[in-house]
């Protein structure tokens, strides 16, 4: 059979969406020993004792169902009371949709809002999923770049001049992957008057709410006028290091709880019961061995910036998640050929910033969800290489 045989049987979307940037270092690394990856997007921590605990104990029950399609009510409701702590309330009998991560409630949020041809406002640099998403939802991606000197921070001015007729949804994700850049409440609340203004939806991935390091997070949808408009996305991957587990959650008007249900009841039926009960202890009782964990990144986070300074490389200093994202432009090397060659020479794997789409070229993503010998060992390293360039 040749290769491409098949290519006019594939969906056009489909073929027209590149592979994720992301994959094709992993597996270069993965090729080679010794390498110390700054790559993963992942927490390097094991899902804490009690939470894993309170899994095994529900399979020793017996606890191998399906649940309702909305998920346990009892996760429903703590999911409820998580969010009206962040001060906005979501009824958890019709407002709440439990998930099969962010990745699952992004893609429902997207095809339940978008009909063909409707632009998705996407501030970037941005999450790897959100454009193909977007794309595969039959929207128009229109990207919004942000950038260094505004440290990476969406501006009214900015949205403003990227609105069209067509404008429907403005996706947003603070504190953001790739950046770390995180935005506080008045300047998200000058977001909030350019979406009321001009009538659009938002879709929040607040997937890092809980890692941030230089003031509290805002909910969006706690900004006035926005919870009605505001699909809030959020997971346990991050804040209690649950990636495997695969759960997140939507919250959003009983309306589009109802029609992302809908999809969500023919393609996934429920999320895994197991992680569901797990997730539930997370929220009750994972509080303190979150706080711990946060309290370790922020940590490496101080690390890296040091280590950044005396090594000479540039970076914005990242409020939030676990990722840094140094400008590499005065090496005179494209963030691709900074990527490759660092990997190569001093195995360092680094993701480059054109990835994660405009705004991103001259810039690499360093996550710093590693061991401080591991980060230490390669800004060590790091150096190197950039002494070898000077
Ligand atoms: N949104 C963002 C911004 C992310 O960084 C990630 C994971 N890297 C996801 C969503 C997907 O998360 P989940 O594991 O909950 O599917």
């Amino acid at each position: 059979m040749s290769i491409g045989q098949w290519s006019e049987y594939i969906n056009t979307n489909v073929k027209e969406i590149p592979p994720s940037g992301i994959r094709k270092f992993f597996d270069l690394a993965a090729e080679m020993e010794g390498v110390i990856s700054l790559g993963v997007g992942e927490p390097d921590f094991v899902t804490p004792w009690h939470i894993r605990e309170a899994c095994i104990y529900s399979l020793h029950k017996g606890s191998t169902t399906y649940t309702s399609n909305h998920g346990l009510l009892e996760l429903r409701e703590s999911i409820s009371q998580y969010l009206g702590n962040q001060g906005v309330r979501y009824n958890p009998q019709d407002e709440i949709l439990v998930t099969v991560g962010v990745s699952e409630a992004l893609d429902l949020a997207l095809r339940t809002v978008i009909s063909p041809g409707d632009e998705v406002l996407i501030p970037t640099p941005c999450y790897v999923s959100y454009i193909p998403c977007t794309t595969l939802a039959g929207g128009v991606p229109v990207t919004v770049a942000t950038h260094m000197e505004d440290h990476f921070k969406l501006t009214a001015g900015k949205l403003e001049a990227a609105i069209t007729p067509k404008s429907k949804v403005l996706l947003l994700c603070f504190p953001n992957n790739p950046t770390g850049a995180v935005m506080s409440r008045e300047e998200l609340l000058q977001i909030a008057e350019v979406v009321r203004r001009y009538d659009l939806l938002v879709i929040s991935d607040e997937i890092y709410d809980r890692l941030t390091y230089t003031g509290e997070h805002t909910c969006f949808a706690s900004l006035p006028g926005m919870r009605d408009r505001t699909i809030t996305l959020n997971g346990f991957s991050k804040a209690y290091a649950m990636t495997g587990w695969r759960l997140g959650y939507a919250a959003a008007n009983a309306e589009f709880i109802a029609a992302m249900t809908k999809i969500h009841q023919y393609t996934m039926l429920c999320a895994p019961i197991t992680a569901q009960i797990s997730a539930m202890e997370a929220l009750r009782n994972g509080k303190s061995a979150m706080e711990g964990m946060v309290a370790h990144y922020n940590r490496r986070r101080r690390l890296i910036l040091q280590g950044f300074k005396e090594i000479g490389l540039p970076c914005f200093e990242p409020g939030g998640a676990f990722y840094a994202f140094p400008y590499i432009g005065e090496t005179g090397l494209t963030a691709a050929e900074f990527a490759e060659e660092l990997l190569v020479e001093e195995k360092v794997a680094v993701i480059p910033g054109d990835v994660f789409g405009p705004g991103g070229e001259n810039c690499v993503r360093c996550s710093y969800a590693s061991s401080v010998e591991d980060l230490t060992e390669a800004l060590e390293r790091m150096g190197r290489f950039l002494q070898r360039r000077r």
